[in-house]
């Protein structure tokens, strides 16, 4: 068992770790005067300046394969970048990407969505959600009725991230209701010329997802991505693309946070004492370091597994919900020992307070995950002693 990185993963994780403090960090000051003025925290220009200075140091479609450009890197990899990302709340994801199952397209889908997706030139949504179907993907009622050559689409779906400036959708819609998620799914590929509508949803968070509205939206045969009644199986690949990275991404956060509270522990004094020298605070400092330990090795390890080829998703359901758990609580400590400061809108933690939330509610709640999980365990999907047999 080798837990160190290689000198390639030291190299490009460094490489991340000094653009996020040289690029990101600087900016962290104006994306929270620009949240309170109502404003997105990087604007649409900023992002892809950003982008192509990653870029030219290599970093672009850290997933995409190499093929389309990327760099098709490795699942562990991509956790150690997502972690650095996690280090700042500036908003911003490596340039040349795509949405895993655009690359099922065909190839005058890919001509028209998938290689403008990853150039930058066109933004795409997922949409499965409905206000009557979230945790219960399978009750969606959208539908998509055949009329002719042609489909007619209609129904409403809701939380939809990037769905306010999305130039198409991938949306999942009944094509065959008696078979519903058992073969009667499809997923359509809907520019948003085509007619649907969207509207934003405010949200605890600085950037809301939206609703988005299908009344008789005609759309061609061309525009079905895979196969009629094949679309559930594409929504689930595309939920399970990478649970670990969402608690990747908070193992970042929470280093940051706990190194705040370690410095503000060490340097604030009552009672003519660094608050450090409390028991009670030395315990909040060490649970969340126990905590942030367990979190990086079960991300790693989730994405370790998915570099084997091994059935991850028991081990990313772990990392997800554990994740989400801890990195809440961690940032509830840190906001404890920072006092009434820790409540302001001065320093960043009251923002991550908010923005952490969402990791227990989206790609599946902790109560799903938990579903899963004591599922696998029930009915012997996976052994208790874990994959060391
Ligand atoms: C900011 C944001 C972005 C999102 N982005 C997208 C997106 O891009 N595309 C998309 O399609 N969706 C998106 N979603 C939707 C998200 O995936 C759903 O909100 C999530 O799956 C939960 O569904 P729900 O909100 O309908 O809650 P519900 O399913 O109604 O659940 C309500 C509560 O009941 C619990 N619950 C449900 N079923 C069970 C059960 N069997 N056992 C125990 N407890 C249960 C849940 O855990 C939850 O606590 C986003 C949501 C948010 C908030």
């Amino acid at each position: 068992m080798d837990f160190t990185l290689s000198t390639e993963e030291r190299e490009v994780r460094d490489w991340v770790r000094t653009f996020v403090q040289r690029e990101l960090m600087p900016m962290e000051q104006e994306v929270l005067r620009r949240e309170r003025a109502g404003q997105p925290g990087v604007t649409a220009d900023e992002l892809r300046e950003l982008q192509l200075k990653a870029k030219q140091s290599g970093f672009w479609g850290i997933q995409t394969p190499e093929e389309y450009g990327g760099m098709g890197l490795s699942a562990v990899m991509t956790a150690l970048l997502e972690a650095e990302l996690g280090r700042t709340f500036v908003p911003f994801r490596f340039g040349g990407a795509a949405d895993n199952i655009l690359f099922h397209a065909n190839d005058e889908q890919k001509e028209r969505y998938l290689l403008p997706t990853i150039a930058g030139d066109r933004k795409s949504c997922f949409a499965i959600t409905e206000p009557g179907a979230g945790s219960d993907a399978k009750a969606i009622r959208t539908s998509a009725r055949k009329d002719g050559a042609d489909w007619i689409i209609n129904g409403e779906k809701t939380f939809i991230t990037g769905g306010n400036e999305a130039d198409f959708v991938m949306v999942f819609a009944v094509t065959d209701p008696e078979k519903g998620a058992n073969g009667g799914v499809t997923c359509f590929l809907v520019d948003r010329e085509m007619g649907w509508k969207s509207e934003y949803i405010d949200t605890m968070g600085e950037w809301g997802p939206a609703s988005l509205i299908f009344q008789d939206v005609r759309v061609p045969e061309t525009q079905i991505l895979g196969e009629v009644g094949k679309g559930f199986e594409l929504a689930m690949q595309w939920i399970g693309r990478g649970r670990y990275i969402l608690p990747a991404h908070a193992i970042g956060s929470c280093e940051r946070l706990l190194q705040m509270a370690i410095d503000h522990a060490n340097t604030r004094h009552t009672f003519g004492a660094p608050i450090a020298e409390r028991q009670a605070i030395q315990w909040m400092i060490a649970d969340s370091g126990v905590e942030l330990e367990a979190l990086r090795w079960l991300v790693l390890h989730a994405a370790w597994q998915v570099d084997q080829g091994i059935d991850s998703r028991h081990a990313q359901s772990i990392a997800k919900l554990y994740g989400g758990q801890k990195a809440n609580e961690i940032v509830d400590r840190v906001l404890q020992i920072h006092g009434g400061m820790g409540y302001t809108r001065e320093l960043p933690v009251e923002r991550w307070y908010r923005e952490l939330r969402l990791l227990r509610i989206y790609e599946g709640t902790d109560e799903i995950q938990r579903r899963t999980i004591a599922r696998n365990l029930l009915k012997g999907h996976v052994k208790v002693s874990g994959i060391l047999g």
